[in-house]
């Protein structure tokens, strides 16, 4: 007897596909029997967690069999700090992928378009289809996001346009005065989510500070993780900061427990330890020299990226540099979905990984 579930599943999910995630190192040593394998293809930080933290976990361990605070109150407590807003305006979310759903859910029916750029970060599409909404992709110009042409797509069914800055998977960067123009022509029933997952790694001269906007365009939504700069990407925490009226709404959808006790006191704890913020963006920013000197001499095309990635034109199929590159035992991401087929995102890695990375990228691609 055969049940044909997918009929059955609402007409968004039927369309879906699974995200794709990096390839798991212990994966790729299970199918070659390698090992010392490097993973430069989740963006994760190469620094390893935090002694700090690792002290805060452990002695978390035993409140383990209690619920987490379902309004993660310290950890919304040191944001409002560390930014300047009320508690009121934060949302904690399992990773900040978990907010960019629970907005969709919370706003957007089938009816509505969500907007989004060309190579923006594959999540968007996924929470617009899952909900059976319409998605509008918007050319891409230079790799980033054409703000104009973006505008000029809003439509009386618009109801969300995501922007990733720096944007996943290419790096390019959008200065403050571009994203307050583009604000400026957004319709004030149009909800704007500004994906700044990268923040901390972006120049600080040009990054700004988008949450003192939310005063002036209440439909702006701000949000940030743990998962890059800070470390956490495995215990899964992320936030968001808008008007508080917003947040009352996702505060409705919201799971009570969707982040856990673990993240929410490894959270707290990375907020205070500003070494190790520092070490992060200082060795992102040596990695970063360092590959881009590497792609330079070698003639490969990169695009310049402000996040902890950079993602490099290898001149032939991506796909196939990325499995000769696994056979070498470095792991990096191939963007065919992201309509780059040509290119592949290295995340940067400690001194060591990116030396791994260059001399497989050496022989796979026969450079001198
Ligand atoms: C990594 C990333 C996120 C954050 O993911 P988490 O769910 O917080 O781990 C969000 N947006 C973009 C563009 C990203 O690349």
């Amino acid at each position: 007897m055969s049940n044909d579930f997918l009929s059955l599943a609402n007409k968004g999910v039927q369309k879906l596909h699974p995200y794709q995630a990096g390839k798991p190192t212990d994966e790729l040593e299970r199918e070659l029997g390698l090992t010392d394998i490097v993973k430069l293809a989740s963006n994760e930080n190469p620094l390893g967690l935090s002694e700090s933290v690792k002290a805060a976990l452990q002695k978390e361990l035993t409140e383990l069999t209690r619920y987490p605070d379902a309004n993660g109150y310290y950890l919304k407590q040191a944001l409002a700090d560390k930014y300047s807003v009320a508690l009121n305006q934060i949302t904690l979310g399992n990773g900040s992928n978990d907010l960019l759903e629970l907005i969709a859910r919370a706003f957007v029916d089938n009816s509505h378009e969500v907007m989004f750029a060309e190579h923006a970060f594959v999540v968007y599409p996924l929470v617009t289809q899952a909900i059976g909404a319409t998605a509008v992709v918007v050319k891409a110009k230079d790799y980033g996001h054409d703000l104009e042409a973006m505008a000029a797509a809003i439509t009386d069914n618009t109801k969300l346009i995501f922007i990733a800055n720096p944007n996943n998977p290419t790096g390019t960067f959008l200065e403050q005065d571009e994203i307050k123009g583009f604000l400026n022509k957004v319709p004030s029933d149009v909800l704007v989510v500004l994906d700044e997952a990268y923040f901390e790694y972006a120049s600080a001269e040009r990054r700004g500070n988008a949450i003192a906007w939310i005063a002036e365009f209440p439909n702006l939504i701000v949000s940030r993780t743990f998962s890059k700069a800070y470390g956490l990407a495995g215990l899964r925490v992320g936030y968001c900061i808008s008007h508080p009226d917003v947040a009352d709404i996702l505060n409705r959808v919201r799971q009570p427990f969707n982040c856990n006790a673990l993240a929410l006191k490894a959270a707290e704890t990375i907020l205070q330890d500003e070494q190790y913020l520092v070490d992060s963006v200082r060795l992102n920013d040596a990695g970063m020299k360092d590959l881009s000197a590497f792609f330079d001499a070698n003639k490969l095309q990169y695009i310049p990226s402000m996040g902890n990635f950079i993602t490099v034109n290898v001149g032939q199929s991506g796909d196939e540099v990325y499995q000769k590159l696994l056979l070498e035992g470095v792991i990096v991401r191939p963007i065919t979905g992201y309509g780059l087929p040509q290119h592949l995102r290295i995340s940067i890695g400690t001194e060591a990984e990116n030396q791994r990375f260059k001399q497989a990228l050496t022989r796979v691609l026969n450079l001198q």
